[in-house]
């Protein structure tokens, strides 16, 4: 455990940079226990069984959280923590207490967490005012596994984050993709982690929301406490704890700096996308949820590119109705008026968990069940939300994209699924319209096989945050790696190109939708490709047309013969580097620079 009791002096520490942007603040904590809100609902009666499944779900994984606690702890067996927690998992698997919370949850027909709650209070404070030590040390083990129930079925991560104070930055060994889902840039001035790495989730929010972040220090969390004042520099992955005054000023002059660049970017909304021999280059954005759909908009996006539709599931413990879904769709449809909307079926596994997917922890989950994989082994859920999307599409102009595709078959058996559903709806009446259906070409084996996956879609879209990860065999969010996940590997370009090539053979567009769209090398890199057009975090649009109008599509075709001669990411930098080197002096953050590695945290 870190000294607590004297502040130590000023330090810097090193991370990724995951979004850009600076800002000072005071340290708000979150790694301490979260705090909850009980609010007792009234069940329907037809609710009761699924609430009922609910609580025994909650009650395992808080059973496997345990587990998975012990088997990380090196020590013997008689070690009193290892005892604790093994006490606590009897707690959770003790018959008696959950007949007594199912049955009152039966009788009663009030919602899992009230009874939880009522049930373990009645436990705790009879065992508190019992006589003896060791009845009273029984109850604080009961609030303990208390909480951590209630973890389970309230996302007390994810309520956690809506109740930071305001103006603080936010410090946690990491975020969870449900507490990245609630990341409010109103609050949070900035973001530090201990994990974490420039694509997973957190880094991906904290970008479309503006919210400077680093991440993968190490041990931020044990060098702070809370209150204490740190200045974030979120393009170049650094933070200093406890400055002094002349530190203080100096960053502050840094911040007032980028505040007027960002000034003089604002004209760049209205300014068309295209190269200065004008070739257009449609700049379309990815966003998570509705609303982000507003900041694209005023940023000057000319679509939606990518809409994320998994993090609607990972808010909720059930799965959402077809109307919620149409709704949430309607409204970005509705915003964009008659601009692409490119909407990508779920991509639950992997880091993006949804918490009713019940797919339970897999050893090794971006190679399990995610994506299309979930969505075709459930058929009903996957039906529902391409009845969502139909029907939204008729109010607009719609496509539809397939995540994590890793075989023809998948997509056969998804357009399929999706005829199906079409006629359906046609017998029912519902106004539907053409639906554009494309691919994110993100695993290899659809690099390998793109010229005939471009003769059975309409579009593809390039997934470079995966396709970088299964490629070279790096997780994406593991900052042990971030050295090797490199999207200027010269075999991430040579994918690219023979995607391109594929898709343009076949006559269809081809479009690039991952975090290395928002770099300013990898953009002109993307260009000279061939790629159709980009979709990037509301954030980047106006960076990112900025470096498109700065360049002829002549010259970077030129470049690009010659890069993909390269045979080592740092002969392919050398060269982009040489060729642009403006744009190789702009520092965005998201992409590691194999130039400069990360130094871990100490
Ligand atoms: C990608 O993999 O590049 C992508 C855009 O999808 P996601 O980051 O949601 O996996
Ligand atoms: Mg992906």
């Amino acid at each position: 455990m870190p000294d607590r009791t004297k502040p130590p002096a000023t330090e810097t520490l090193t991370g990724v940079s995951a979004a850009p942007g600076f800002a000072v603040g005071k340290v708000h904590l979150l790694d301490g226990p979260r705090q909850y809100q009980i609010k007792e609902r009234s069940l329907e009666s037809h609710e009761v069984a699924g609430e009922v499944r609910r609580l025994r779900k909650a009650m395992r994984q808080a059973r496997d959280e345990l587990s998975a606690i012990c088997n990380g702890i090196d020590s013997p067996p008689d070690d009193p923590g290892l005892q604790l927690l093994t006490a606590h998992r009897m707690i959770l698997e003790d018959r008696s207490l959950l007949n007594t919370i199912v049955e009152t949850i039966k009788s009663d027909r009030v919602s899992a967490d009230g009874v939880v709650h009522r049930v373990f209070t009645e436990y705790i404070s009879r065992m508190e005012n019992s006589d003896g030590e060791y009845f009273r040390a029984r109850g604080e083990d009961m609030r303990d596994v208390l909480r951590r129930i209630l973890g389970q079925l309230l996302e007390l991560d994810a309520q956690a984050v809506k109740s930071i104070p305001k103006d603080a930055i936010l410090v946690a060994p990491e975020l969870s993709p449900s507490e990245s889902a609630c990341l409010d840039p109103r609050r949070i001035l900035g973001i530090a982690t201990d994990h974490g790495g420039p694509t997973n989730h957190a880094a991906i929010m904290a970008r479309s929301r503006g919210i400077p972040a680093v991440l993968g220090l190490g041990n931020i969390t044990a060098r702070v406490r809370e209150g204490d004042t740190i200045l974030l520099d979120g393009n170049h992955g650094r933070v200093q704890l406890r400055p002094g005054p002349a530190e203080l000023k100096a960053f502050r002059k840094l911040q007032e700096e980028e505040r007027r660049m960002r000034v003089s970017l604002g004209r760049l909304a209205r300014l068309p996308s295209h190269t200065k021999d004008l070739q257009r280059i449609p700049l379309l954005a990815n966003i998570e949820v509705p609303d982000d759909a507003d900041l694209a908009l005023s940023e000057g996006a000319e679509g939606i590119g990518l809409y994320r539709t998994e993090f609607f599931y990972s808010r909720r413990a059930g799965w959402p109705t077809e109307e919620e879904q149409f709704r949430a769709y309607r409204r970005v449809v509705r915003k964009m008026r008659n601009r692409p909307v490119v909407i990508r079926s779920m991509d639950v596994g992997g880091d993006k968990f949804a918490m009713a997917s019940g797919i339970g922890r897999e050893s090794n989950p971006f190679l399990g069940m995610r994506g299309i994989r979930f969505s075709l082994a459930h058929p009903e859920i996957f039906r529902t939300q391409l009845r969502a999307i139909l029907r939204a599409a008729a109010l607009g102009n719609v496509r539809i994209l397939l995540p994590m595709v890793s075989s023809l078959d998948e997509v056969r058996e998804a357009k399929r699924l999706l005829g199906t559903v079409r006629r359906e709806l046609e017998r029912e009446g519902v106004p539907i319209r053409a639906l554009p259906i494309g691919v994110m070409v993100e695993i290899p084996s659809m690099v390998v096989l793109s010229d005939l996956l471009s003769r059975e879609v309409d579009f593809l879209s390039i997934g470079s945050n995966d396709l970088i990860q299964y490629t070279l065999a790096a997780d994406r969010g593991n900052e042990n790696v971030a050295h090797i996940y490199n999207p200027f590997h010269p075999a991430i370009l040579r994918s690219i190109y023979q995607t391109v090539e594929s898709g343009h053979r076949a006559g269809i567009s081809v479009s690039s939708c991952g975090e290395m769209s928002g770099d300013p090398l990898a953009v002109l890199l993307l260009l000279g490709l061939g790629v159709d057009q980009l979709s990037v975090s509301p954030s980047r649009l106006k960076p990112v047309k900025q470096i498109i109008r700065s360049v002829t599509i002549r010259d970077v075709r030129h470049i690009v013969e010659d890069a993909l001669t390269c045979a080592t990411t740092l002969e392919l930098r050398e060269l982009l580097t040489r060729s642009f080197p403006a744009a190789a002096e702009l520092v965005w953050p998201d992409v590691p620079d194999d130039s400069e590695p990360a130094e871990p945290a100490s």
